[in-house]
């Protein structure tokens, strides 16, 4: 049986979440990729358990994580089942609904019947009660904000998760939905964009939308799915995310010349700091982006325990930050 690390918590940062009662890493483990039914159950446990022993408390998943749909949820929930269990209450566990999930018109993006229905089915899945937050992972150009928003409220009512976010929405959809959910009652606890080196956009005005209204961030694919890593500079290895069946998203084609330019000079700053390149991206991403946390993705525990080492040295000096945005341009 798992016994946690008694020095968890001696090892990792917490930043409060916008104006709310919630304090989470700095650095999170996502479950996107690696959790699935075509994954190692042993390589998935010796993740989570590793993520626990550092001090990571937050796990975020989402309905159709795998392949296939759902599986990363029900690794999870067996993981949380065989190990980590007796822990429940130090855990932040997030999901999502508003990508495809199953089939006909009550199964994709953000109506009150699919929000309400995938949310139990991910509890099921992960032999939950409730989930800490609950998240609409994309907007719906086509159902009223209202309804959404409410069914968030809905859920939140109904036990069935603590606090609600939003992930992918512009700054103005956001400062809509935000403005909603507080006349609903029901706070925006967190947004979750994508946010790295190599993706910038939330600064131009999400941001600001977020300080301004209490709202946390948390920032997705912070090493830009691998390539703001030490991973591709000497070619594409076998095993790696861009060489991957399962990756559709990042191919051996996303790897340019110019992007691995860019990572070697950046890496030398890295070097510098006495950091890995991986450590360099995600403390430069929670510094400039005004992050809660980022959630990282990983293959192996190892990479969670460099990542998790970004506590070591969270500051940069104005010439360090100067040279970057040298690099970045
Ligand atoms: P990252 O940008 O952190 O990429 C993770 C990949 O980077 C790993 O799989 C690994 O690649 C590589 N890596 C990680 N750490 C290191 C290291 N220290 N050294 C070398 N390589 C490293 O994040 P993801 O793209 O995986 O996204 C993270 C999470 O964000 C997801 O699991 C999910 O929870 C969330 N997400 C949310 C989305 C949304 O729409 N809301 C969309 C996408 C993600 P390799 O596999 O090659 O070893």
């Amino acid at each position: 049986m798992y016994q946690a690390n008694e020095k968890r918590y001696e090892a990792m940062q917490y930043n409060r979440c916008g104006k709310s009662g919630i304090k989470l890493p700095v650095v999170s483990l996502g479950l996107w990729h690696n959790f699935g039914s075509v994954n190692n159950y042993d390589n998935m446990v010796d993740m989570i358990t590793t993520s626990f022993d550092l001090g990571i408390t937050h796990f975020d998943l989402a309905n159709n994580y795998g392949p296939r749909y759902g599986t990363a949820e029900e690794n999870f929930g067996k993981i949380l089942k065989n190990e980590l269990g007796a822990y429940r209450d130090e855990l932040i566990i997030s999901s999502k609904a508003g990508y495809d999930m199953w089939p006909g018109p009550y199964g994709n993006f953000g109506s009150k019947k699919y929000l309400v229905a995938s949310l139990d089915q991910s509890l099921k899945r992960m032999g939950l009660d409730y989930v800490d937050i609950f998240y609409h992972h994309r907007p719906d150009p086509e159902t009223p904000l209202e309804e959404t928003m409410g069914a968030l409220d809905y859920i939140v009512r109904s036990g069935k998760a603590l606090y609600v976010g939003i992930s992918n929405y512009s700054a103005e959809e956001t400062l809509k939905a935000c403005k909603v959910l507080k006349e609903l009652g029901t706070p925006l606890l967190i947004h979750q964009p994508c946010y790295s080196m190599l993706n910038r956009w939330i600064e131009d005005g999400l941001t600001k939308v977020l300080e301004e209204n209490g709202v946390g961030s948390i920032a997705f694919s912070p090493l830009a799915q691998g390539m703001l890593t030490n991973r591709y500079l000497t070619g594409i290895p076998k095993d790696s995310r861009a060489a991957s069946a399962n990756s559709v998203f990042l191919s051996e084609d996303s790897i340019t010349n110019d992007i691995l330019n860019k990572v070697k000079q950046l890496n030398e700053i890295a070097m510098e700091r006495d950091q890995s390149m991986a450590q360099l991206a995600l403390s430069w991403a929670l510094k400039v982006g005004k992050l809660t946390s980022v959630i990282i993705g990983a293959s192996r525990s190892s990479q969670i325990v460099d990542n998790a080492g970004i506590i070591r040295h969270l500051d940069f000096t104005p010439d360090e930050l100067e040279r970057i945005e040298q690099i970045l341009k």
